[in-house]
């Protein structure tokens, strides 16, 4: 059969004469006819179409009900072929999101009875977590929740309201030019496993709780699985902290000082929560008990362990709070946010910052 087209599209070519047209290989998967169906499939809201693009081999018919079941769920769900390198590039959006999200997915194809088929998906660097399994997409008026299938229902549900309280806290933080461009909505993870939320967030997950990822300019806070039956207020607490990430962009502007980065939502959500507040005053006793005043503001404790970490949260929640109380609510929160998002910082002030902060660190050891 394969013999026999092969012969023909060769006879044909040559009784084309001496400038043929370029003939398409009949064995070459053609993932532009795949992109299409699939668009239309999502469009028309047909599974069975859908379907029809991937093998009905054990991996394929899987592969067919995840990607369909999870798809349908987001809207403008449309798919590219990147030309010549078997890659499709999906493109979808959750309610609101003013920019939709892009994965470029490279795909097993073949071509069987002159059609393409979908054989598997192979690896891909950050894949998005609707890739991982059968995910659980739940709007709101105030964002997104997508939860892994095995996330149980009443997980699902506190993290629904923790992220409807963490909109109101950020909004009722009034944090002016600062979230400017931010929609007042957020989208909201829970992936399955600790190697997906690592794999999603590119964080260590034995000192992370939670991170927020810029995805296309759209930033998704996804939670760790290991902190999914948080007790609140401790997950509340922890949500309006990535929810001030979110509403600032800054996941999406690498650039800003970390202390104001860290500092700002730290802030933000010992300011709402005072079991956090109370928790970080702790946490900055101890410090200053065992270190003395630190010399500078703080920074980025990549690589040291838990304690260094949540005691550098803690002292950045500090940082902002003695502008607060020096500036004036409004210009503080204004200079932090501009520092937090990349504005570089004019030396003098941040000398007057450091000068504050040190004195507000002696008071507590002293205390
Ligand atoms: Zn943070």
């Amino acid at each position: 059969m394969l013999r026999a087209l092969l012969g023909a599209i060769l006879a044909v070519s040559l009784l084309a004469g001496c400038t043929p047209e370029p003939t398409p290989d009949p064995l070459e998967p053609d993932s532009a006819q795949v992109a299409e169906s699939l668009t239309s499939a999502i469009r028309l809201k047909s599974e069975q179409q859908f379907a029809a693009n991937f093998a009905t081999s054990t991996v394929g018919v899987a592969l067919a009900e995840q990607w369909y079941s999870n798809l349908s769920q987001f809207e403008d769900v449309s798919f590219t072929a990147v030309s010549g390198s078997g890659q499709l590039q999906v493109t979808w959006s959750v309610p609101g999101q003013s920019t939709p999200s892009r994965e470029t997915l490279s795909m097993q194809m073949a071509k069987v009875g002159g059609r393409t088929l979908i054989l598997d998906r192979l690896a891909s660097s950050s894949p998005p977590s609707w890739l991982f399994g059968r995910v659980t997409v739940t709007n709101v008026d105030e964002g997104t929740l997508i939860a892994a299938e095995t996330v149980s229902e009443s997980e699902s549900k506190a993290w629904l309201k923790r992220l409807k309280d963490a909109v109101k806290v950020v909004k009722d933080a009034k944090l002016g030019s600062t979230v400017e461009s931010w929609d007042g909505r957020l989208v909201v993870e829970l992936p399955r496993t600790t190697s997906e939320y690592t794999e999603l967030v590119d964080v260590d997950p034995t000192t992370s709780s939670a991170a927020a990822e810029c995805e296309s300019g759209a930033v998704h806070i996804v939670v760790n699985p290991a902190s999914l039956s948080a007790p609140d207020p401790e997950g509340q607490a922890l949500m309006a902290h990535e929810a001030v990430h979110a509403a600032t962009a800054s996941p999406c502007s690498k650039s800003g000082a970390w202390w104001a980065t860290e500092g700002l939502a730290e802030w933000v959500a010992q300011e709402a929560y005072s079991s956090a507040a109370a928790q970080n005053e702790a946490l900055v006793k101890n410090y200053v008990a065992h270190h003395g005043v630190p010399a500078a503001l703080p920074a980025d404790p990549a690589a040291e362990d838990r304690d260094a970490i949540a005691a550098a949260y803690a002292l950045s929640g500090v940082v902002v709070d003695v502008c607060v109380d020096e500036m004036g609510r409004k210009d503080a929160l204004e200079l932090v946010g501009k520092l937090a998002k990349g504005t570089a910082p004019d030396a003098e002030k941040l000398a007057e910052i450091l000068g504050w902060y040190q004195a507000a660190l002696q008071k507590i050891a002293k205390s």
